[in-house]
């Protein structure tokens, strides 16, 4: 059996890299680390200029609220603390750091001599939050908050290990290499939520992770989960069925309220690469420095899959794959679906990253008809969270925010499976993310207000 969800869209797979096992990329000579890379507070610089730093050690923290510390992938001297664009581009601080070579781990980290079991919820919730993990699929919030949040809440643990853009197969590569590790890593997680089992959601163009992951469970199940359970579902390949909301109704035909979280409905869903750094932080005492990332496109040489330090540019990136044999046109971090369009090589990798894209302009060729919606109704067919996107799209371009309220503006996920194929090149999710992000700004400015007032 297939468990898919309805709407949705089939997307060219590009999965090139599919083969290409995790090379662990060359540390570079400087890395740029930016102080915020999670949902919430920005951390503050815990180093200064001219001080060594090590591999492991914290160099920003956040001291209240929702946020998540940063850690030295490399060990060497801060250069300078400077504002440098990040992914959406939004100066962020970063710390600079050069690299001395030496890979010296800091004292901080040592591995635990403990089993998850003889641990409470809170005490894991605590390991992770030290760490620094947050969501590698992309979504960034922290993995500690939505953990504890979910402390005696959830009855549904959920792997995601879809992986539905197009290209980036990092996911992939971690089944197939490291079955174990994303294994513990679950086993933690359940420890830490009191749960017995975990279902872990694979996508049919995967079937070779499907068979390591069933062969491993199969045969040291109970060697590396302690007991725990772990259910192999396999997901019809559709985009987009890594959305949260998507595989939630796939594997337990429930639909997710708008405005509510997947926990509402007793559900957590974890991406596989945090997983896999759970499981680093909870038995080698490793906090979140580096992750596997996607790096592809027709401009790179040698497209594949590395273990990249957090910091590595992504001029560092495309060298490491064998340089440019085309100009990139388009560089975007993450998948060509979802992931944000890049200024310059200078951004770097960053504990969300799991792909980096170098497309040239034969790729990236714009959709030359242009013209007004002809009201085929395909984006509505498509859309997952069954909206009317062209509805939106003109409320968005009349900015009648108020009526795109009434049509429920908030609940797009920015998927992007409207505009894929609309006929009349209309661009949609563009309209609709502009107005979301203008809704959003008019809601602030309105609390402020009230606030001001009492
Ligand atoms: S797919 Fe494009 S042309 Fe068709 S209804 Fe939607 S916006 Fe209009
Ligand atoms: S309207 Fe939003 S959720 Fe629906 S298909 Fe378009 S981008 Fe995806």
């Amino acid at each position: 059996m297939r468990f898919t969800f309805k709407g949705g869209t089939h997307v060219n797979e590009y999965k090139n890299t599919a083969a290409c096992a995790v090379r662990v990329a060359d540390a570079p000579q400087t890395v740029a680390i930016p102080l915020s890379q999670h949902i919430g507070a920005h951390a503050k610089p815990t180093v200064e200029v001219g001080e060594r730093v090590l591999v492991g050690q914290i160099i920003g923290e956040v001291a209240e609220g929702l946020g998540c510390p940063v850690h030295s992938s490399v060990s060497g001297t801060v250069k300078e603390i400077k504002s440098i664009n990040n992914a959406q581009g939004v100066p962020m601080q970063s710390v600079v750091i050069e690299n001395d070579g030496q890979n010296e781990l800091s004292p901080d980290v040592c591995p635990r001599d403990r089993v998850p079991e003889d641990c409470s919820g809170e005490e894991i919730v605590e390991i992770v939050r030290e760490a620094g993990i947050s969501g590698m699929g992309g979504a960034t919030f922290p993995t500690y908050a939505k953990l504890r949040g979910a402390l005696g809440r959830t009855q549904h643990m959920i792997v995601n290990c879809a992986e539905c853009e197009p290209f980036i197969t990092a996911n992939h590569r971690l089944m197939l290499e490291e079955p174990e590790t994303l294994l513990l890593g679950v086993r933690v997680l359940l420890c830490a939520l009191g749960l017995d089992e975990a279902t872990v959601a694979i996508e049919d163009n995967k079937m070779d992770a499907v068979k390591t992951l069933e062969e491993i469970v199969r045969t040291r199940g109970e060697e590396l989960l302690g007991g725990k359970r772990v259910t192999i579902a396999v997901m019809k390949t559709k985009y987009p069925q890594g959305d949260e909301r998507q595989l939630i109704y796939a594997l337990m035909k429930k639909e997710i309220p708008a405005g509510k979280l997947p926990v509402d409905v007793g559900c957590i869903i974890f991406n596989a690469e945090t997983c896999a750094a759970v499981k680093r932080a909870f038995f080698d005492g490793m906090p979140l420095i580096s992750r596997r990332v996607t790096v592809d496109g027709d401009c790179i040489a040698q497209p594949g899959n590395l273990l990249a330090p957090v910091g590595m540019s992504y001029a560092n990136l495309a060298q490491e794959c064998g340089g440019f044999v085309k100009i990139p046109e388009k560089v975007i971090n993450g998948g060509p679906m979802m992931g944000a369009a890049q200024w310059d090589l200078e951004g770097s990798v960053t504990k969300g990253t799991s792909a980096v894209l170098f497309l040239s302009e034969d790729f990236v060729r714009p959709t030359l008809n242009h013209s007004a919606c002809i009201h085929c109704g395909r984006c509505a067919n498509r859309c997952p969270m069954h909206l009317m996107p062209f509805e939106l799209t003109d409320l968005a371009r009349k900015r009648q925010f108020d009526e795109a309220l009434k049509y429920d503006i908030m609940s797009c996920v920015e998927c992007g499976s409207c505009s894929y194929g609309c006929p009349a090149g209309v661009e949609i999710v563009q309209y609709i993310r502009a107005a979301k992000g203008a809704i959003r700004q008019k809601q602030a400015a309105e609390r402020a207000k009230d606030a001001q007032k009492k």
